[in-house]
């Protein structure tokens, strides 16, 4: 078995509200060796508000005007990395502004960064985001340096790779990432874990894909998008993870939201649910990065503990990042948290 994925249910750490206070120094130390990788993406989203979308050929003025840091590689690298695991992220960036700032922001939460190179008269990736006062809303999306992240690469830095405990991919790169990935794990016999999250929501990818990594994390659409069926309730949810064990995936998690997570493996009977925490949401963005950043933590540096436990933990510290707004800002630090998380 890849994880334990014994039902046991030991004390699961208080969220309290309030637990965070927007001033906590940003100072910590990294938990342990275990090394985490990320292969992924990096967006930075330009977000302008406005009474209503422009038309075609029209000019408004807007209200206000926000850049934020995003990417689903970039935000998980930042959710397990605030929680003090050693986290490598294979990324690309333009050589801008924004490039030279994301990079910078990366360092300040001590990721170690060697493996991100500034793309040569390249943009970084962004999106350019309107948002209307009824909440309407226009997204163009430019991949940018993103696109310059090819499997060459991942194969240069197949060293740190071997060396890691846990391996997170996405989708919002090629996919070739994942597979070579998985290939590079697969040469040395230290039992790496390869989650691979999903999204955005694919309908086409290979069973090969599927096959080939450890944990498969999908969110209710993502699953959807597989298994071309919908899916609303945890027992939807739990009859997916068994349908996506059917297809060739070792083991699953499917994210429910405030409903939680349901995970199930090839070497267990049934599936196991952790429900989330009942809390006052003011802003879910991001809640998948934060859930996929701390199971990736747990694995890494905590795999004695029971799968329940990592998914009861997981969700407890993406509950806490819904009550806070933005996206990677909303991630907690290890010592904004209950020692009991840890
Ligand atoms: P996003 O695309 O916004 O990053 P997602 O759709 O990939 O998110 P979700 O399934 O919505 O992921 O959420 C991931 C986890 O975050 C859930 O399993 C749950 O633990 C937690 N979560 C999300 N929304 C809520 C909520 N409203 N209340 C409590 N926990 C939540």
């Amino acid at each position: 078995m890849l994880v334990n994925s014994g039902l046991r249910d030991k004390n699961l750490p208080s969220v309290a509200v309030g637990v965070i206070t927007l001033d906590v120094p940003k100072v910590r130390s990294k938990m342990t060796d275990a090394r985490i990788v990320v292969v992924g993406s990096c967006m930075i989203d330009l977000s302008c508000f406005a009474e209503r979308i422009p038309k075609p050929g029209e000019t408004i003025i807007g209200d206000s005007f926000n850049i934020g840091h995003g990417g689903k590689g970039a935000n998980q690298a930042v959710a397990a990395s605030k929680l003090g695991a050693n986290v490598t992220f294979i990324a690309r960036l333009g050589d801008d502004y924004f490039g030279k700032e994301y990079l910078k922001s990366f360092e300040d939460v001590k990721i170690d960064t060697k493996f991100i190179k500034l793309i040569e008269g390249q943009p970084s990736g962004v999106a350019q985001i309107t948002v209307s006062k009824c909440g309407e809303n226009q997204i163009v999306i430019i991949p940018g340096a993103n696109n310059f992240l090819k499997k060459e690469d991942v194969s240069a830095a197949s060293d740190i790779i071997k060396s890691a405990k846990v391996v997170v991919c996405q989708l919002e790169t090629d996919v070739d990432l994942v597979t070579e990935s998985a290939k590079i794990l697969k040469q040395t016999s230290e039992n790496g874990l390869l989650i691979l999250n999903a999204a955005p929501a694919k309908s086409d990818l290979p069973d090969e894909v599927l096959k080939c990594c450890d944990i498969l994390c999908v969110n209710e659409t993502e699953a959807t998008a597989i298994l071309n069926e919908e899916l609303i309730t945890v027992a939807d949810a739990e009859k997916a993870v068994s349908k996506l064990i059917k297809k060739g995936c070792k083991a699953v998690i499917v994210t429910l939201g405030s409903q939680g997570a349901v995970y199930g493996d090839q070497k267990s009977a049934g599936t196991i649910h952790a429900p989330s925490q009942k809390v006052d949401a003011v802003d879910t963005t991001g809640a998948g990065d934060s859930f996929i950043g701390a199971l990736a933590f747990y694995l890494a540096n905590k795999p004695e503990l029971p799968m329940l436990e990592i998914l009861k933990r997981s969700c407890a510290i993406a509950a806490i990042s819904v009550q806070k707004k933005g996206t990677q800002a909303s991630f907690p630090f290890k010592n904004e948290l209950d020692p009991k998380f840890f």
